[in-house]
């Protein structure tokens, strides 16, 4: 299997969760737009090869229309096979917000949160984040139109301090990607890295996330929801409600 349908216009083409591609790699998904193909995250670029075989084995010619990147942050498992991306793909534009274009393109290891992923065993220790150009940074609200999708991209401080929410409009429905900020069931992914904030995830909660009415929930990992996705924000907005920090997974991990 290299890809799975997820909607008319949606692909998976790598995860390594479900076996597509490197276990280190987040789910990487490949949207169709009238305006240019997108991938959104890049996973680990330990092994970038088996994605991009994936992504130039889709039909329709998906990977010569392939125009923009939009990385939902700049940890190692969404940020790391960015740069090989852009070797393989020349003309490939690179989106994301003006925090985590700075951590990919000069962040230090201890920014990008390296340091405690490889202490933790969650990256092997040779791992590293090739630093490479993002092209555009985008604002909180930017609306972006590719034909009839349009895609607003919404900064959602709390995993990261520049993690972003992309949030498209399209001919099937609304979907969230909405990277490691909030996933199936409402949970979240606090670390103990810098740059990842429960004051910050909270205020991201109950003024971000609560005005978002997805249909369908596309998150970094875990499993993905193509229906009331919106129900799962307000989960989320539940527990932090709460006095104790949301409930967390631990998705990034080698099961061997
Ligand atoms: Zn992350």
């Amino acid at each position: 299997m290299d890809h799975i349908v997820l909607k008319p216009d949606l692909w998976v083409v790598g995860g390594g969760e479900m076996g597509l591609t490197h276990w280190l790699d987040c789910h990487i998904y490949l949207l169709q737009t009238n305006a240019g193909t997108v991938l959104i995250d890049a996973g680990g670029g330990i092994d970038t090869s088996r994605l991009i075989r994936n992504i130039k084995r889709l039909p329709g010619e998906l990977a010569g229309k392939l125009r923009f990147l939009w990385l939902t942050h700049c940890h190692g498992d969404h940020a790391g096979g960015v740069h090989v991306l852009c070797n393989e793909f020349p003309g490939l534009e690179v989106i994301t917000s003006p925090h985590e274009a700075t951590m990919l393109e000069r962040g230090t290891d201890n920014e990008l949160g390296l340091t405690q992923a490889r202490y933790a065993g969650t990256y092997p220790e040779d791992f590293t984040v090739t630093r490479c150009k993002v092209h555009s940074r985008t604002a909180h609200g930017q609306q972006w139109q590719l034909g009839r999708h349009v895609m607003t991209s919404w900064i959602t401080p709390g995993h990261t301090a520049g993690s972003v929410c992309f949030d498209v409009d399209g001919p099937h429905g609304r979907y969230l990607f909405s990277g490691d900020t909030v996933f199936r069931g409402g949970l979240i992914q606090l670390l103990n890295t810098p740059g990842s904030e429960i004051s910050a995830y909270r205020e991201t909660a109950f003024n971000i996330l609560s005005r978002l009415h997805p249909d369908c929930l596309f998150p970094g990992h875990g499993m993905w929801v193509v229906e009331e996705g919106w129900k799962h924000l307000q989960k989320c907005i539940h527990y932090f409600k709460k006095s104790g920090p949301p409930p967390m997974p631990a998705y990034v991990e080698k099961v061997w």
